[in-house]
């Protein structure tokens, strides 16, 4: 063992090889030495564990995939073929072409961000977004910050530090990543008041709450469950006449806020920030890359004097969000201005997609698959719109459906092809559910399947 250990070269001599010399000129010392330092370790330990040292050969083959490992950036493209739309851990909405044309420019060189065009002065960050969200929704005032997240945080602790917030028991709920309303409400200074139970909140619970500590009676959506049976909680237009009356705030938090109907395409009804607004809320917010279907943001709509006070609070300026962002933002709200939501935002898109568009697809993709003797079929199977919106809601969809001997290891292996493939897994077949498989994607997807399949069979 001691001998095969003093077989191992030093760092130094490793240098010296003439591929590894190539790979210091492309990729630079420090991941060379790094990767070589990493090899040896691995030996070492092979070693200690009954194995001989490696060749020479194998070592530095070794060394150049760990280099090029290291130099690949981790943050890749991937395949959707779950079926489910907004797909958080996939990155929540893809973006239209327009919106990424903008987001590209304004990236790319300088921008009047900030800059007043007519008066050739410092002007507004928050104008570009604010004149459409007014447009589009009726609210007085806008303001967009990092997420909806940031913008919860932000209402809360400027209007409700140091006071109560009155919430139902039946809202107070947890989103994935953390974001839980009880330690929310925490961070920002306020005080929850829970009323009510978890199926049943009524007006007179809130009304009993109120006292001279009260600053905020707020309405979170259950974004992403759903209590069903015996259950009540008062009506938007209840808790603002409440909240009014005793010179109080009323806000909701709408999660995704759809600005198209959702039931257009045989969904429930996802909660509109217009409505929230009509309703008579004083702020309502929600998410930029839920089914707005824009970049990360968040968007907080109301009155005037408020949103100018949650402009001017300290906090605003650490949630601020980037040039790239807003000009994103903008792009997309002018689809839905030009009423061209459904046939340029990718999601909607993907919502508002027929049958029929689904399974040609799906068709033929399983054509091409058949052709390489693979075992593929269509059928019906379910989308979702996911990014906690619409809990338990499905559209009727096409899917490709292909038997292997291993599901979990065909799955695993479309994972590590580039660009990495997720697939679901159903009855002991993948699925593929062309909806969220974006139109350019088709080819990438099928040579992957036929690769992993290929690979698998030899
Ligand atoms: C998703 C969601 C949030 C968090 O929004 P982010 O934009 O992800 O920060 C907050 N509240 C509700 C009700 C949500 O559904």
């Amino acid at each position: 063992m001691q001998d095969q250990l003093r077989q191992l070269p030093s760092v130094d001599a490793l240098l010296q090889d003439l591929t590894l010399r190539a790979l210091e000129q492309r990729y630079g010392h420090t991941l060379v030495v790094e990767a070589c330092r990493a090899a040896l370790d691995a030996a070492r330990q092979r070693i200690l564990a009954g194995a001989n040292a490696p060749m020479p050969a194998l070592l530095v083959d070794e060394i150049r995939e760990r280099v090029e490992q290291a130099a690949r950036p981790s943050l890749v493209p991937v395949i959707n073929a779950t079926g489910v739309i907004i797909h958080t851990n996939l990155g929540r909405a893809p973006l239209s072409e327009e919106t990424i044309a903008a987001m590209r420019l304004a990236a790319q060189g300088y921008s009047n961000r900030e800059y007043d065009l007519e008066k050739g002065e410092r002007g507004s960050r928050y104008v570009h977004a604010e004149t459409l969200f007014k447009r589009l929704t009726g609210a007085q005032a806008a303001l967009v910050v990092n997420n909806n997240a940031a913008a919860v945080m932000l209402i809360l602790a400027t209007f409700a530090r140091g006071k109560q917030v009155i919430i139902s028991r039946g809202q107070l709920v947890e989103i994935g990543g953390g974001f839980r309303v009880p330690e929310v409400m925490q961070q920002s200074g306020a005080t929850l008041v829970e009323v009510g139970t978890t199926n049943r909140t009524y007006i007179h619970d809130y009304a009993r709450a109120i006292n001279e500590q009260t600053a905020m009676v707020m309405r979170v959506h259950a974004s992403n469950f759903r209590v069903i049976g015996f259950t009540h909680q008062p009506t938007l237009e209840e808790l603002v006449a409440l909240a009014h009356e005793k010179n109080l705030l009323c806000v909701d938090d709408l999660g995704s806020g759809a600005l198209l109907d959702t039931r257009a395409y045989g969904l429930a009804h996802e909660p509109m920030p217009q409505e929230s607004l009509a309703a008579g809320v004083d702020l309502v917010s929600f998410s930029g890359d839920k089914l707005l279907g824009a970049p990360q943001a968040g968007i907080i709509l109301g009155k005037k004097p408020l949103i100018d006070a949650l402009k001017k609070y300290p906090l605003t300026r650490a949630l601020r969000v980037d040039k790239v962002t807003l000009a994103g933002l903008q792009a997309t709200l002018l689809h839905y201005l030009k009423n061209e939501a459904t046939k340029k935002i990718p999601i909607w898109m993907m919502i508002a997609a027929t049958r029929e568009s689904l399974d040609a697809r799906a068709t033929k993709w399983a054509e091409r698959l058949r052709a390489s003797k693979l075992d593929a079929s269509v059928i019906d199977a379910e989308s979702t719109v996911g990014g906690g919106s619409l809990p338990g809601e499905t559209l009727p969809t096409r899917a490709l459906a292909l038997n292997v001997a291993s599901p979990d290891t065909f799955a695993a292996r479309l994972r590590a092809n580039t660009p990495p493939i997720i697939a679901r897994i159903e009855a002991n077949r993948l699925l593929f559910d062309p909806r969220t498989v974006l139109p350019n994607e088709d080819d990438a997807l099928l040579a992957g399947i036929e690769r992993v399949a290929k690979h698998l069979a030899v």
